[in-house]
Order: C-alpha cells, then sequence, then structure tokens
C-alpha cells in the first residue's frame, strides 16, 4: 500500500489577492490520488487558499487518508539564517518567528517592511533586495547595485536545480522572496493545528507531511491554450501519485536539517517516468455488483471489460523497434500508399480506353521502370511500363503485355480496354493522414508493412506487459526434478508462462509457493515488484490452504469471482499492491480454461491492447451431451471431417484432454440435449492466441 493517499500539490503566490476569475500567478491547487488528477483549484489569495487547506486536511483525516501536501516555495533558508533571527538552528522555529511577525490581508501586507526591518539588523546592505512599493524602505535596496549578502545566496539544493531562484529577491520576475516569507506563516499555523510533519525536519509519522517542491524541477511546456500554474500542480499531483512507495521514501530520505530540500532533485528521471505512467487501477475495479450469486460469464467479462484500463507506460519508438508492442495512440499515415498512381502490371500505357476493335498506336522511346521519376508521354503514343512504375503524365489506362504485339514501333491490341485498367490510383489504399493503425493494435507482421509503406518513422506503444506466474500448493515439485508420494509436478506454470509469451507479453516466472501464507505474501511482493500483473494457480477457493483468496481478502480489494461456468471454481480477483492478481483454480484444465476465457482479454485491456473476441464457429456436433441449465460450459474439443469431437472425459483434473483438444465447445448457460448433428459452437484454441 502507498504510504500516502493524497497528493496535494500547490503553486503559492506571495502577491496580492487576484480578484474572481481564474487567472495565471496565483495560488492553484490539485489534488491527484492513484495517477487521477481532479481539477485544479484557483485560490485568488492566501487568506482563501488557508481555508480551504485547512478544510481539505479535515476531509482527508476524517476519510483515513494520509496527505502528501507539495508547496512550491523554500521550507528554509540559507545556511546561518536562521540561528541569525532565532537564535537556533532549528528551521521550524524560524516558521513561528514569521508567523508572529507578518500580517497578510488581501490587498495588503507587511513583508517589505519585515524584509527591511532584517536587513537594517544585520548590515543594512542585504539579504533581501527588491521593493514592489512605491514609499522606499530603509533598508531594503530596490537592486542590486549596493547590494550585500551577509549569507549564501542560495541553498544547496538551489545550486544544484537549474533555474531555481534565491530566497532573498523579494519582487520582480521569478521573486521566490516574498512567497516564501508569506507562505511560512501559513505552514507553522497548519503544522500547529494539525500536526502535520514538515519535511526534511520532521520524521514523516504523521498523517499529513507538508514537503517542498518544485514544478520546473521536471516539467516542460505547458499545452497551449491552459494557465501553466493549473497544468503544473495537476501535473506533478499526478506523477508524485504514481511514485511506487519505494521512490517516494528514497526521495524522501534526504539530509537537510537547517535549509531544507526539493522533493524529488536528483532523481527527475524517476520522476518523469512515473508521470508517463496510466492511472493505477482502482481497488474497486474487480467488484461484482453485490447480491449477484453466479455471474454468468457474460457479466463477468462485460464486468472486467469496462471496469479495466492499460497500466502500462508509454514510449515513442522508432516503427523498427516497435514490433510486437501495442500502440498507444492511433497512428497516421504519413505518406499515402501508393504515393503516385502506378501500373499493376507489365504493359503498354496510354491515355484513355478503346472500344472494340483492334487498335494501334505509335511506341514512344522512353519507358517507365518501377523507381523512375514520372516522365510525360509524348502526345498519341503508348509507352512501355513495368508493374509498379508511376504512370507516366498523360497514362490512365495500361493494356497488359500478352495481349500486345510490337513491330515496327508500333504496338496493336484488341479493344475492348476500359479507362484505368491495368492501373493503381495513388492513396487508393490509404491517403496521407488517414489511421493506419488504431489504437490498441499489437503490431504485427502486416502492420509492420503497413506502417513502413505509409511513410511512418515514429510510434507511441506500450511498454511490453509483464505477467508474473506462480503457482502455489504444498503437493507440487519441479517439472523435471523427483516426486515423491503424495507429490505432483508443477504443469499449470509451463503452460501458464507459455500462454502468457504466445499473447505477446513479458512472462516472468516466479516460481512455485508451499501452502504458507507468510511465504506467499512475500512472492506476492516480489511479483508485483518485478511485474505489472500477477497470475497465479491453487489456492484461490475459501479452504483452510487457499491462501491466495486469504492474502487478497486482506487487502480489502478482493472478490471472489463465482462465475456460472464448467470447469472453474472461484476466480479470486484483487489488487496487490497495484498489480491486478488473477487467482486462478489449481486443477490444471479450469486453469486454462478460466485463463483464456477471463485472463487473457483482461490482461490483453491491461497491456492497453482492444478487447479481444475470440472468433468462434458453428460447427456440427459429433457427440451426445445432456446439459443442465444455469451454467456455461467449455468442453475440450477438436473438429474432425467438418463436426467437432469432444473428449471423452469431462474431468478436470484431465491434462492429456488439452493436449489431445485444438479447441473448446463451448455451451451457452440454457439446458441442451445435444446429438450428433445439433450445431455448436466449436473456438479454436487460435482463436485464444494459442
Ligand atoms: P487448489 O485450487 O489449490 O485447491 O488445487 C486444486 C487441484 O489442482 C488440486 O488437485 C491440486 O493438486 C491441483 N493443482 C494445483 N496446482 C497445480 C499445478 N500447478 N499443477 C498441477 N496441478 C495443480
Ligand atoms: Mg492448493
Amino acid at each position: 500500500m502507498s504510504a500516502f493517499d493524497s497528493f496535494l500539490v500547490v503553486d503559492w503566490s506571495g502577491g496580492n489577492d487576484k480578484g474572481p476569475r481564474p487567472c495565471a500567478d496565483a495560488i492553484w491547487a490539485c489534488v491527484a490520488r492513484g495517477g487521477r488528477s481532479e481539477e485544479p483549484l484557483y485560490l485568488r489569495n492566501r487568506q482563501v487558499a488557508e481555508t480551504w487547506l485547512a478544510d481539505f486536511f479535515e476531509t482527508e483525516r476524517a476519510a483515513g487518508r494520509r496527505v502528501l501536501a507539495g508547496l512550491d516555495f523554500p521550507f528554509g533558508y540559507p545556511t546561518g539564517f536562521c540561528r541569525a533571527l532565532t537564535g537556533t538552528d532549528n528551521p521550524l522555529a524560524l516558521w513561528d518567528w514569521f508567523e508572529t511577525q507578518i500580517e497578510d490581508a488581501p490587498e495588503s501586507n507587511n513583508r517589505f517592511d519585515i524584509a527591511g526591518r532584517i536587513n537594517r539588523e544585520h548590515g543594512g546592505r542585504g539579504p533581501f533586495w527588491a521593493n514592489a512599493l512605491k514609499r522606499d524602505i530603509e533598508g531594503l535596496p530596490r537592486n542590486k547595485q549596493d547590494y550585500h549578502n551577509p549569507f549564501t545566496d542560495k541553498r544547496r539544493a538551489e545550486t544544484k536545480a537549474p533555474g531555481a531562484f534565491t530566497c532573498w529577491q523579494m519582487a520582480g520576475a521569478g521573486a521566490v522572496g516574498s512567497q516564501v516569507m508569506m507562505g511560512l506563516p501559513v505552514l507553522a499555523r497548519l503544522r500547529q493545528r494539525f500536526g502535520a510533519a514538515a519535511w526534511p525536519f520532521e520524521p514523516l509519522d504523521a498523517d499529513i507531511a507538508l514537503v517542498e517542491v518544485w514544478p520546473s524541477l521536471t516539467l516542460g511546456k505547458e499545452p497551449a491554450g491552459v494557465i501553466r500554474d493549473a497544468w503544473q500542480v495537476s501535473e506533478t499531483a499526478r506523477a508524485l501519485s504514481l511514485l511506487t512507495p519505494d521512490a517516494l521514501s528514497r526521495m524522501l530520505s534526504v539530509d537537510a536539517p537547517e535549509e531544507g530540500w526539493i522533493l524529488g532533485l536528483g532523481c527527475e528521471e524517476e520522476l518523469r517516468a512515473a508521470a508517463s505512467l496510466p492511472p493505477v487501477l482502482t481497488n474497486s475495479c474487480f467488484a461484482l455488483p453485490p447480491g449477484v450469486h453466479w455471474t454468468p460469464v457474460a457479466d463477468a467479462l462485460a464486468h472486467l471489460r469496462s471496469n479495466l484500463a492499460p497500466v502500462t507506460a508509454r514510449k515513442r519508438v522508432a516503427v523498427a523497434s516497435a514490433t510486437g508492442l501495442v500502440t498507444a495512440e492511433p497512428v497516421e499515415a504519413q505518406r499515402s500508399n501508393p504515393p503516385l498512381p502506378n501500373t499493376a502490371v507489365d504493359g503498354y500505357g496510354f491515355t484513355g480506353g478503346r472500344e472494340e476493335g483492334v487498335h494501334r498506336l505509335p511506341l514512344a522511346t522512353q519507358r517507365a521502370a518501377a523507381g523512375d521519376a514520372p516522365v510525360d508521354l509524348p502526345q498519341g503514343t503508348a509507352m512501355r511500363v513495368l508493374t509498379g512504375a508511376a504512370l507516366p503524365a498523360g497514362v490512365d489506362t495500361v493494356v497488359l503485355q500478352e495481349d500486345v504485339t510490337v513491330t515496327d514501333g508500333f504496338i496493336s491490341f484488341r479493344g475492348p480496354v476500359r479507362t484505368g485498367s491495368n492501373t493503381r490510383k495513388a492513396g487508393e489504399d490509404v491517403v496521407a493522414g488517414d489511421i493506419a493503425v488504431p489504437q490498441g493494435q499489437r503490431i504485427g507482421a502486416p502492420e509492420a508493412a503497413l506502417l513502413a509503406a505509409t511513410g511512418v518513422q515514429h510510434v507511441t506503444v506500450h511498454d511490453q506487459l509483464r505477467v508474473a506466474v506462480l503457482s502455489t500448493g504444498a503437493e507440487l515439485v519441479e517439472a523435471g526434478d523427483t516426486a515423491g508420494d503424495g507429490q505432483i509436478f508443477d504443469a499449470n506454470r509451463p503452460m501458464l508462462l507459455e500462454l502468457i509469451r504466445r499473447m505477446g507479453h513479458s512472462p516472468v516466472d516466479m516460481g512455485r509457493v508451499d501452502d504458507d501464507r507468510a511465504a506467499l505474501r512475500a512472492r506476492l511482493d516480489a511479483a508485483a515488484e518485478q511485474a505489472d500483473v500477477i497470475l497465479t494457480s491453487g489456492g484461490a477457493s475459501a479452504g483452510d490452504e487457499d491462501h491466495v483468496s486469504a492474502l487478497l481478502e486482506e487487502t480489502g480489494t478482493m472478490t471472489m469471482w463465482r462465475i456460472a461456468v464448467k470447469p472453474g471454481r472461484p476466480l479470486a480477483l484483487g489488487l496487490w499492491d497495484r498489480a491486478p492478481v488473477f487467482g486462478l483454480p489449481g486443477n490444471p484444465v479450469a486453469a486454462l480454461v478460466c485463463a483464456l476465457v477471463f485472463a487473457r482479454p483482461a490482461i490483453a485491456v491491461l497491456a492497453g491492447e482492444t478487447w479481444p473476441e475470440p472468433q468462434g464457429f458453428d460447427v456440427p456436433a459429433a457427440f451426445h451431451k445432456s446439459k443442465k441449465e444455469g451454467r456455461s460450459e467449455y468442453l475440450r474439443a477438436r473438429l474432425r471431417n467438418g463436426a467437432a469431437e469432444v473428449f471423452p472425459s469431462e474431468g478436470s483434473g484431465r491434462i492429456s484432454g488439452l493436449a489431445w483438444a485444438d479447441g473448446l465447445v463451448e455451451l451457452p448457460m440454457e439446458a441442451a440435449e445435444i446429438a450428433p448433428g445439433t450445431s455448436v459452437r466449436y473456438i479454436p484454441f487460435s482463436s485464444f492466441g494459442l
């Protein structure tokens, strides 16, 4: 579980009230959870902001959510300043000092006077400078002419953050001085009222952490037409909420006791990478409607389809490296195919079709071959053209060379010949600007050809989905080892690993785990670390040794899916850390059927693919079966002489039947009397991507 639940980022302002209309350079705040930002909030002045912050903390505390609140101004000053003002090195004493000194109202405050007073007490020519008021303030220089700073200009953090401003400048573009002075009193009050922890000065054991952030550390330019501050708080909050708890705690463990630090400084790449991640799945993504006892297959699938979303990051890659990956955006054709009209055959080109009868045309001396730049056709002639050649200007019709006689510089052939015969129009396949490959498509051999032909150089794709495969059960022995009495070989893992590979994902072998809760917990932790999705088999029902469901139950995200399907006992679906877990039944037949029917399409969606619908065929049955009402059934089947045979035993432990079969016969919920010749739905394994 993430150490924090809600991530707030505030863009602070040291200026006066900005009025009722949302505008730049005001205070903006945004909350994000699990990679989803709320609408950024415009706060017209600090009084409004402080009230809003207090309300927000109250609400989050009442809801039991831990808050990381990031504010974009320095939480401390360069070394020595704190002692000079408060007699201690404790920056929080400085917060409280400013809290007692600063007077703040929407239209006026005493920040320049305070800056002047501090300067007068420390030499009179610094550390603060710049004054936005009309009146002069004794000791506060308007510019840097006579300026002298008794402290260092920047904190250590600022020297490492290109573009960061000094906290001594009180006015003008980029002035951070006013923001700190007008921000610390607010933080001091919030800290005291809520017992919030000020980072990095205090241990973060409170349920509210106040941290210093700086959106410009990682963000580039905002998209056109949006207010920069609003966009920055939203993007920063979103990125922070996507960091793994580990990464965040690494970023939070810094040693900057007096000056403070900028969160993420030195870890910019990691922050950027987090920002490219999709939102985390919500805890309720697997929650079925309450009260439903046996869920029909179609309802279970519809639920998965509408509640899941891609979980992998997107990246832009050269087309050559994109094969096997899934498009994260529709890909536009950069060039038409064909780019120019060309000839589909070897033959002779001329202008216009010809009527019935014999036609004779003088043959031009040039010829057009594939790759040649188009030439002009001399009026009234025909020209030799070869397959793939761009049509010479004037040619719109081609006659096949086999239908032509060439003598003494003339061709003759028999009509009729339609205008346009044997030619291909420019863009008749794809026009530049058309969508060549839609979003959610895995780039296979055909797509590779299309992208190449349409001049596409780069595509945005999803990272390959990593799927952890884990077997559970005290009875399991590694295939190939020696099995003792009472032990069986782990058959599910090789099966599921190969299934994942065939589906185009990256399998991560997490081995076997005993029926031991602590061991399974540790292995699930490792799996969530190494993979995006976890596929387990065994231990998924509600028995004493069903530890997968028991552990998922503890996370509060699990739903036991009682699907009206045979084979298949309950499926345990939940989230471990952030990774969706598909807890498949242990019986290999049930494990494969559930993996193909439920896990496969769900995992495809997690990988960014469009929901894959397996293609089935209605074929005559070659078997007898009396089927009861109330659940769907999947029988191991194969096609022979155009009819579907089924494996003689429906036993769910009969692994030989899986290898015997080429596909599944799918029988719907209704009762049925099936005899040879009855139409049944056969789905070949290839339709499931096997
Ligand atoms: P479970 O779901 O753990 O109660 O297991 C149901 C049945 O499937 C038991 O007979 C297990 O021995 C068997 N089983 C569980 N996991 C595997 C596996 N990985 N390979 C083969 N059989 C298994
Ligand atoms: Mg078991």
